[in-house]
């Protein structure tokens, strides 16, 4: 019952796709390989990422290298030897969230080992009795 009560919130209140299941383990990992999302989009040049440094914006990121999605970050608050954040308890509200399932929309995915798992609301089969229910 109790998680039938899950699917429904996360389903028809929150209108996620998925159910959010496992914990930190506090690898660091998504805190190092990240894209930037300014604008509805993600950034994806040098001279952009510069222009809103000089406007107050992301300073505490740096770039690491640039992949077909875009360019590729490393917060410098991460400590490099305990992996852990030197800003834990002031961190962003986003870093607090993370990983919510809005990463997929744009070519994100969880980081190799990643303690968090994403799991479909709908299994295949209710999926598949939906479809079936439609008139053609
Ligand atoms: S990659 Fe996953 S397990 Fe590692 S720090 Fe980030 S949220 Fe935690
Ligand atoms: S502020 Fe902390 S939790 Fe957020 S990306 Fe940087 S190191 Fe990670």
């Amino acid at each position: 019952m109790k998680q039938k009560l899950k699917k429904f919130y996360y389903k028809y209140i929150l209108r996620k796709k998925y159910i959010r299941t496992g914990f930190c383990l506090k690898c660091g990992q998504c805190c190092q390989n990240i894209y930037i999302k300014h604008d509805k989009k993600v950034i994806v040049d040098e001279v952009e990422f510069y222009n809103l440094n000089q406007k107050g914006k992301y300073l505490d990121f740096e770039i690491m290298g640039k992949d077909d999605t875009g360019l590729v970050f490393k917060c410098k608050l991460l400590d490099e030897v305990t992996k852990l954040c030197k800003n834990h308890k002031m961190r962003d509200f986003i870093c607090r969230r993370y990983p919510q399932e809005e990463i997929f929309a744009f070519g994100a995915k969880l980081a190799q080992g990643c303690g968090y798992k994403f799991e479909p609301i709908d299994s295949f089969e209710d999926v598949l009795k939906s479809v079936s229910r439609v008139k053609l």
